[in-house]
Order: structure tokens, then C-alpha cells, then sequence
């Protein structure tokens, strides 16, 4: 699953290839991806110019003058920057056509991806309005996740991962970050001291850019890549290592698991 490093990797790929460009055409193939793709989507955007993009979450926005084209990846969804006369494959489900000879094409294969439009502010659009802050954001500091956890008793990897805390901590992230600092996936958010919540905010930023900067010497892959998803392979101390020998300390890394997702963790290194 595309999860918010491949996300802003993404952005800063097709960045460069939007930004300024006329809308051509648009391409709708199939609709039905987890939401329709709205139907008069070609009338609203031909010729009509992109003016800036940005990611919010996991959503990719891209602004133009008279609304925002809000993309979602869903669990196996990619974009890539082709030229003009590429033949679309089975997943290709949309493609925005770009005045430069260039379209930039979604695939999707289980199409759990979104192809939305807004008119007006963007964050008060639904799926964005009841969002926490960016997790590499400044407003995501120690005081912050001191403060959203007196209140929860719930593990601490499953409040990290909770939208309304903070956005874009998915499963491996929380499981890497919580090894790094030290804290057990089970412990409870509100038993969290404030120097150990200074110091999880700390691992989460660190795992998210390390990926977010192994992605960005993958770009021109993920961009140009004929198909294969391009997420990024990463060493991880504990993701996926279960009975394997921790890195720090040898101990067998345990699996547990919390809210539907595997947890990973090192009983030794992790109280
Ligand atoms: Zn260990």
C-alpha cells in the first residue's frame, strides 16, 4: 500500500511535469474506483490551467483556478508521466492529458483509489476537514502528542496511526518509529511520559524522511517505471522480522496484533 513517503515521492515526481499545464483532455476509462470518478470531469477541467499541487495526508491536490482535483492511491494505485500516445494497459483507469505531449496515467488495480472534485477551500472537504497535523510538520511536536494522549488509554501504535492525532503514520512507520524510540507497541498513549512522547515524535519525523529521501533516489523509477509499483524496499528492524533476531540486542522480534494490523516489536529494547 502506498503509504505517505511514496505519496509525497509522488508528488515531487509529477510535480515538475503538472505545474503550470493546460489541461488537454481527460481520460476516463473506468469510473469505479472506490468513489466514482465524477462523470463531467473532461468539461470541468479541458483547458483549464494547473496552478500548484500539494499533498494533505495521503491525498495528492491538484489546484486549479475554479477547484481542486483531489487523488488518492488507494491500496495499489500509482501515477506515472507517459507521452501522449501510450496505450493504456488493464488498470489504466484515468489519464489527465497535459498540454506538453505528456498525460499523466493511474493505475489501479483493486481501485480502492479516489479521483475527486472540489470547488472551494479543500480542507473543509470531507475526507479532509477532521484531519490531525502533518506528521513533519512543526505542529507535530512533543507538546502536541503530549497533550492528544492524556486522554486515550488506547495502545500507543494505535493512537500514532489514528488520523485525528497525526496523518500518514501507516503500519510499518509506527512499528520502525516505536522500535527507534524504545516504546512498546501495547503501552498505553496515556502512560506515555512527556520526554518519551519528545522523543516518538522525533523517530516518527526520522523514519518518514529517511524513506521520504531513499524515494526521492528511486524517483525516476517510480515515475517512468513500466508498471511495477515502485515502492520502496527498506531495511527495517522489526517490520516483517518476526523471530528474527533483533538488530540492537539478538531477542527474537515478536509479532502481536492490534486493531487488524500486525504488530512487530523487541520485548528486550522496547518497554
Ligand atoms: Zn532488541
Amino acid at each position: 500500500m502506498p503509504e505517505l513517503p511514496e505519496v509525497e515521492t509522488t508528488l515531487r515526481g509529477i510535480t515538475p511535469h503538472l505545474q503550470h499545464q493546460r489541461i488537454s483532455d481527460v481520460v476516463i476509462r473506468n469510473r469505479n474506483l472506490r468513489w466514482p470518478i465524477p462523470d463531467d470531469l473532461p468539461q470541468l477541467l479541458r483547458g483549464h490551467t494547473v496552478r500548484r499541487l500539494q499533498r494533505r495526508a495521503k491525498y495528492l491536490l491538484i489546484e486549479f483556478d475554479h477547484g481542486t482535483l483531489i487523488l488518492h492511491l488507494g491500496m495499489s494505485g500509482s501515477l506515472r508521466i507517459l507521452p501522449h500516445n501510450t496505450p493504456a494497459e488493464k488498470h489504466d483507469h484515468f489519464d489527465l492529458v497535459l498540454g506538453n505531449g505528456k498525460l499523466m496515467r493511474l493505475r489501479d488495480p483493486r481501485r480502492f483509489g479516489a479521483v475527486l472534485w472540489h470547488e472551494g477551500g479543500v480542507s473543509r472537504h470531507p475526507l479532509l476537514a477532521h484531519l490531525g497535523p502533518e506528521p513533519l510538520g512543526t505542529e507535530f511536536d512533543a507538546n502536541h502528542l503530549y497533550q492528544a494522549t492524556r486522554t486515550r488509554s488506547a495502545a500507543i501504535k494505535l493512537a500514532i496511526m489514528d488520523n485525528r492525532l497525526v496523518v500518514g503514520v501507516g503500519n510499518i512507520y509506527a512499528n520502525e518509529a516505536l522500535f527507534r524510540a524504545g516504546i512498546r507497541p501495547q503501552l498505553a498513549a496515556n502512560k506515555l511520559s512527556r520526554p518519551r512522547c519528545a522523543l516518538l515524535v522525533q523517530t516518527i519525523k526520522e523514519v518518514l524522511h529517511e524513506a521520504i529521501q531513499q524515494g526521492g533516489s528511486t524517483l525516476r523509477d517510480f515515475i517512468h517505471s513500466d508498471g511495477s509499483s515502485g515502492y520502496f524496499q527498506q531495511h527495517y528492524f522489526v517490520y516483517g522480522r518476526t523471530g528474527e533476531a533483533c538488530k540492537r540486542c539478538s531477542a527474537p522480534i515478536k509479532q502481536i496484533k492490534q486493531g487488524q494490523r500486525s504488530s512487530f516489536y523487541c520485548s528486550n529494547c522496547q518497554k
